[in-house]
């Protein structure tokens, strides 16, 4: 099993798997030359992105996340700021600093290569770092991936078979849980909701207090980009012209906070969810929720269901344990890399688990919290990706306030009812699984299709 905060995890924008992945793949690799005693004798290193990393990196800030990998930066501490100060360096000197041990020549026109020809063969989104020594005979070459809301492998990691639909992580936790239906099980015979038994897994991995303390940061980073986003005002970075709404929304909201409440609960979830993806477009720090695109449901939920007066730190803890384990179930199952999926397997999936997380916050039994991430997920099939200028801005945006609004919705609807349910979780999580593998490669994130072809920049 994998842990919550696999799922969960502190980055920068705008994508978890074109910025936050080859951070930690980039750093990885300088990792394992130090660890080889290569380091000393590399004279040169390059980079070859492929498939969707080559096709919409520019847009995603790929090139940057490079950087800052080989430089030794990790996603979850490097300050946005002082990251772009870093980067600028490397621009003007063409020359990098290799995570603080070695410095050598390297220019980021030449040196990342935009591979288009190559199609990677496992996976959409390949990265092929190669080491030289100064004579130009390869050190060391690694392929690695990137799998979506921050996770990586080695291509020898990807090719290993899954045990049970289970990704190994190498700790025993009490509750082994390939699919939603054993998940149910388990919580039936041990009489628990679901984040209970997640808490107990997770107590494999690290103190309570630790995970308690884990999970605090996250939803203080969720909640602190939320305030970010709500208080900038700008044009959003890459070109295509996009003004944050987040802030003149918010401002209209505050001046008449009670003026109509049908309407006031879409606005509310509207701009919490604008606020934080127009801040992770801005290359801020996000969490990944599961991915970087899709990083606004979840905090825009918890902001207005679990925060202000209603505030208890319990809550919110329920709601990330729970929303984690159905996104550990995607995960698991099928993916959640918009690359593999289109944007069902982004904004689909967290849209899913914020439906779950609320429902249990509501006091939902386990039957109807998976009902709540069945019809939060069933009602994004099919949902491409296909980003305006290999940027997400457009639609990415928007989508998140929409899928904030839906999984409000899901849970609404869940609780409504007792019965089982004429469609599980695991069906509609294999039929997402399956539409995203029927889905023409032009309709995730290569921006071939859909909207990025048919929305002129200017
Ligand atoms: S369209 Fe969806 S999957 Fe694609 S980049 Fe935007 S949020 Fe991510």
């Amino acid at each position: 099993m994998l842990s919550v905060l696999d799922i969960f995890r502190i980055g920068i924008g705008p994508s978890s798997s074109h910025t936050v992945g080859p951070i930690r793949i980039a750093k990885r690799f300088v990792d394992s030359l130090t660890k080889q005693n290569l380091i000393a004798h590399t004279g040169k290193i390059q980079v070859k992105l492929q498939g969707s990393l080559a096709l919409t990196g520019k847009g995603h800030a790929t090139p940057k996340a490079v950087i800052l990998g080989l430089m030794g930066l990790e996603p979850e501490t490097l300050d946005p700021q002082n990251a772009d100060a870093q980067l600028a360096k490397v621009l003007i000197d063409k020359s990098i600093n290799m995570g603080g041990v070695k410095t050598l020549c390297f220019d980021p026109e030449t040196d990342i290569i935009f591979d288009y020809e190559a199609a990677p063969d496992i996976h959409p989104n390949g990265m092929n770092m190669s080491a030289f020594d100064e004579q130009g005979q390869v050190l060391k070459q690694q392929m690695y991936f990137s799998t979506g809301g921050g996770f990586i492998a080695t291509r020898e990691q990807l090719e290993k078979p899954l045990q049970d639909d289970l990704v190994p992580s190498g700790t025993h936790v009490p509750y082994n849980f390939g699919s939603a239906a054993e998940l149910l099980a388990i919580c039936k015979t041990e009489n628990k909701n679901i984040h209970e038994i997640i808490f107990a897994n997770e107590d494999s991995y690290r103190t309570r207090n630790e995970t308690e303390t884990s999970l605090d940061r996250i939803a203080s980073v969720m909640m602190n980009c939320i305030d970010i986003g709500l208080h900038t005002e700008c044009i959003l970075p890459g070109g295509l012209e996009v003004k944050r709404r987040a802030p003149a929304i918010w401002q209209k909201l505050m001046a008449s906070p009670q003026s109509n409440e049908r309407e006031q609960l879409f606005d509310w979830l509207n701009v919490y969810a604008m606020a934080v993806n127009e801040e992770n477009a801005s290359g801020g720090q996000v969490v990944t929720a599961p991915t970087n695109g899709a990083a606004g449901i979840i905090p825009a939920v918890i902001r207005h269901y679990c925060e202000g007066d209603q505030k208890n730190p319990q809550n919110i803890r329920k709601f990330l344990l729970t929303a984690g384990g159905i996104g550990l179930l995607y995960k698991q199952r099928a993916s959640i890399s918009g690359a593999e999926m289109g944007c069902q397997g982004e904004v689909g999936v967290a849209c899913s688990m914020a439906a779950a997380g609320l429902a249990a916050v509501w006091g939902a039994t386990p039957l109807q919290i998976a009902s709540a991430a069945e019809i939060g997920m069933e009602h994004n099939l099919g949902l491409t990706c296909d980003p305006v200028g290999g940027l997400v801005q457009i639609p990415c945006i928007e989508r998140n306030a929409i899928g904030a609004v839906k999984a409000a919705n899901a849970a609404r609807l869940a609780l409504h009812s007792a019965e089982q349910m004429k469609v599980s979780l695991d069906q509609v999580i294999e039929t997402m699984r399956q539409t995203g593998l029927d889905m023409s490669s032009k309709y995730k994130e290569t921006s071939q299709g859909g909207l990025a072809v048919n929305v002129v920049e200017c």
